[in-house]
């Protein structure tokens, strides 16, 4: 029997930990790490203090197509295709340090990061896969993740030409859209929506240019 490199393992070991912190499920550290079940729920729960949530991974490619995840699942494809040409780094930490990108982007824009951090992991998946792809809006010419076999010629994104019920009813922290009339006044939110939006699109665009 091969004698387990203590290197490999104490690799194995930080990036576990990595993933716990942020939030990962115990499904994303069985994939991404040669630790076995045991060790990694003893490691999970020494680490977040508490039993991993059960449960399926999300399957469907729905959830990356709608409204408000698609934006900010387009922001972290675009940090992350940034990232794995630009860092010669193995394919989970390029993961993991988009997605540390990504939730420092929404914190500073006072945006919660929508996308958690099992569903980052498992859109690059879909994108490997050729489930998911990238389209560029030929509006704004930003890359959004969209089917994969989008006609690029006629693509609009959700930011230029939002659905009719985007941004009604949302809380606090989520993406807004200024749709209400402006005398009304705008509750919860302390920055503007059109500011919020702004800095999501500007945002968008500062990456896109990268
Ligand atoms: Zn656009």
């Amino acid at each position: 029997m091969a004698v387990k490199s203590i290197l490999t393992e104490a690799r194995d070991i930080e990036r576990a930990v990595a993933l716990i912190n942020l939030g990962a499920r115990l499904q994303v550290l069985e994939s991404e790490t040669n630790l076995s079940y045991e060790r990694l729920l003893r490691l999970y729960k020494e680490v977040a203090g508490k039993s991993p949530s059960k449960g399926q991974l999300p399957f469907s490619t729905d959830w990356f197509l709608t409204w408000q995840p698609n934006i900010h699942s387009s922001l972290f494809a675009n940090i992350h295709e940034y990232l794995s040409k630009a860092a010669a780094l193995d394919d989970i930490d390029v993961v993991i340090k988009a997605y540390k990108l990504y939730t420092e982007q929404m914190e500073a824009c006072g945006i919660e990061p929508l996308l958690s951090f099992t569903r980052a992991w498992r859109l690059v998946k879909f994108m490997d896969n050729n489930m998911l792809g990238m389209t560029k809006c030929c509006k704004c010419g930003g890359h959004f993740v969209t089917e994969p076999y989008e006609i690029a010629r006629n693509f609009t994104c959700g930011l230029c030409v939002p659905p009719a019920r985007a941004g009604k009813g949302a809380s606090v922290g989520s993406l807004r859209l200024e749709r209400t009339t402006p005398a009304q006044p705008v509750q919860q939110a302390a920055v503007s929506p059109t500011a919020l939006q702004s800095k999501v699109a500007g945002l968008g665009k500062d990456l896109w240019s990268l």
